[in-house]
């Protein structure tokens, strides 16, 4: 058995962020991760000597990542290295049209006024009503906690005067006229798990944020900034363990106490955070506890979001013209986001991301080769009754296929290694409830105190942090809502010494 001030359940960006924050503020912490490595979504796959990331890639706002080194007085710098990327996206469609999203006004005038002059000062209206979100929505409320109904019923002023309650493409859509436009300027909700055509507007706060701080890659692959994150929790003295399932979340007296693992091991805390799936946590580790059952309750009855198919490939050669993450629209956009949203079977088309690391950091790949991966947005395992072990292969196959030809040649002839995860993966590896890759899907009425909350108000000393909670999923939203738990873990020792 081992004690510690805090146990931490999961190494995922929140998980982690978490605690670095607890280490740094002198509580001894310790961090449980079920798989081999640690980072979740953000694992690492090392195949035929490629590198490939399985998840996060685009980082965006690197001060939230900074600020965590900085608790202690040290700088990101001397543990990873983000490199600028440039365009932020390339984004294509079946028509020839080409839409590179830069960080730069006049060269994006220039290609917004090539499709319709008019959307131009379109354009500039939205940029301005998107970065009045991202004061409000992600400076202000990002990283502040949502307890209870009251702190939501503050806010509300705010949330009308910015018409959260309409969605992200039908604010886009009141500035800008062409469709291609509007896909480019609505699609990002996606990035956090959100349907553009039903996700609360205030996500178009992620052009803002972008055009704020530039989009980033870490020099060795977003694997690289897990592990500096965690040299940095060691450095502090945190502990983290590896191989280590957490089956249960112990309590006493309506007081989390500690965690038990699958394989016997004890934990005993005060505090105890999750950063496991929300559904995992209360359905799965607090399956015993009585307090729990209603969040269960509420939490099996809300809307996820969408899970992801993703392909990891090597190829022997490499394609230097290509950007670094590409966005490849196919025909339809409202109709396929509605199926992958809703199911009830997987769509025969699709949409899809391609992430080409190896254009930035070549060590990725052998010499002379290059790395990728592909993902295409699927329904999760609630809304399509798909058998991946047969449908994976053929998916890949399709896949592979069309970016063949629109867009690599010879990709197949050229394939060294390639592997997929599907939402059966999610679901197995992650303990991702319906496979979901993003968790509680991001709509109005499933934000900030409509989710799982960063404290539990009815089991003393527990905690949750990541996707599942306030402001959700994307990086610096975890990263974020690691800064809100901290905070009221910190306040409540604090208020705790204070009467003591
Ligand atoms: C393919 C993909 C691409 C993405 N791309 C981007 C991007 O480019 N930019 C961006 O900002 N965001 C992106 N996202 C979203 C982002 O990756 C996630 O929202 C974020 O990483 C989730 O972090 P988290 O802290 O919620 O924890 P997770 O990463 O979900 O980690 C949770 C951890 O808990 C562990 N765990 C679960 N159960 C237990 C248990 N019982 N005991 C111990 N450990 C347990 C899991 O193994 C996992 O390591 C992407 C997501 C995916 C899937």
């Amino acid at each position: 058995m081992s004690a510690a001030d805090a146990v931490v359940i999961g190494s995922g960006f929140g998980g982690l962020a978490l605690a670095i924050r607890l280490q740094s503020a002198g509580l001894k912490t310790i961090l449980l991760e079920r798989r081999d490595k640690p980072g979740g979504r953000a694992y690492v796959y090392r195949d035929d000597g490629f590198t490939f990331d399985a998840g996060p890639t685009v980082i965006t706002d690197p001060t939230c990542l900074e600020e965590l080194f900085a608790l202690s007085g040290r700088k990101m710098d001397d543990y990873v290295k983000l490199l600028p990327i440039t365009p932020f996206y390339q984004l294509r469609w079946e028509d020839g049209v080409v839409f590179d999203y830069v960080n730069d006004q006049n060269e994006l005038n220039r290609q917004i006024a090539a499709l319709n002059p008019k959307d131009v000062g379109g354009y500039h209206r939205f940029q301005r009503y998107s970065e009045a979100l991202l004061q409000e929505g992600y400076i202000k409320l990002g990283h502040v906690p949502f307890p209870d109904f009251r702190s939501m019923v503050r806010v509300a002023p705010q949330l009308v005067t910015l018409q959260s309650y309409r969605s992200v493409y039908s604010m886009v859509a009141r500035f800008i006229d062409d469709d291609h436009l509007r896909q480019a300027f609505s699609f990002h909700s996606l990035l956090v798990g959100g349907n553009p055509f039903k996700t609360s507007a205030i996500y178009a706060l992620i052009h803002a944020l972008e055009r704020k701080w530039g989009v980033w890659f870490a020099q060795g692959g977003t694997g690289a900034l897990i592990e500096g994150m965690v040299r940095l929790y060691k450095d502090l003295g945190g502990s983290i363990h590896l191989n280590a399932e957490v089956a249960k979340i112990e309590t006493a007296e309506g007081r989390a106490r500690g965690v038990t693992t699958k394989s016997g091991d004890r934990f005993t805390a005060s505090i105890v955070a999750s950063n496991a799936d929300v559904m995992h946590t209360y359905g799965g580790l607090l399956a015993e506890e009585p307090r729990a059952q209603r969040t269960t309750k509420y939490l099996s009855g809300r809307r996820y979001s969408m899970s992801l198919f993703v392909i990891y490939f090597g190829l022997r050669r490499t394609h230097p013209h290509l950007k670094h993450h590409i966005v490849m629209f196919g025909k339809r956009y409202r109709d396929l986001i509605q199926e992958i949203f809703n199911g009830p079977q997987l769509p025969d088309d699709f949409s899809l991301y391609l992430h080409a690391p190896s254009v930035t950091d070549p060590s990725l790949a052998p010499a002379g080769s290059s790395a990728y991966y592909v993902l295409s947005p699927v329904p999760h395992l609630g809304a399509a009754d798909v058998d991946w072990s047969v449908e994976g292969p053929r998916y890949r196959d399709r896949i592979l296929a069309y970016i063949e030809k629109h867009l690599i040649p010879d990709l197949r002839k050229d394939l060294v290694t390639c592997r997929i995860f599907t939402p059966e993966n999610f679901k197995h590896d992650l303990n991702a409830h319906l496979g979901s890759a993003f968790s509680l899907e991001p709509i109005l009425t499933q934000s900030a105190y409509f989710r799982a909350h960063n404290e539990d108000t009815r089991i003393g000393g527990l905690y949750l942090v990541g996707a599942g909670t306030h402001p959700g999923a994307g990086v610096p939203g975890v990263v974020a809502s690691a800064k809100a738990t901290a905070g009221i873990i910190l306040g409540n020792r604090a208020r705790a010494g204070a009467v003591a």
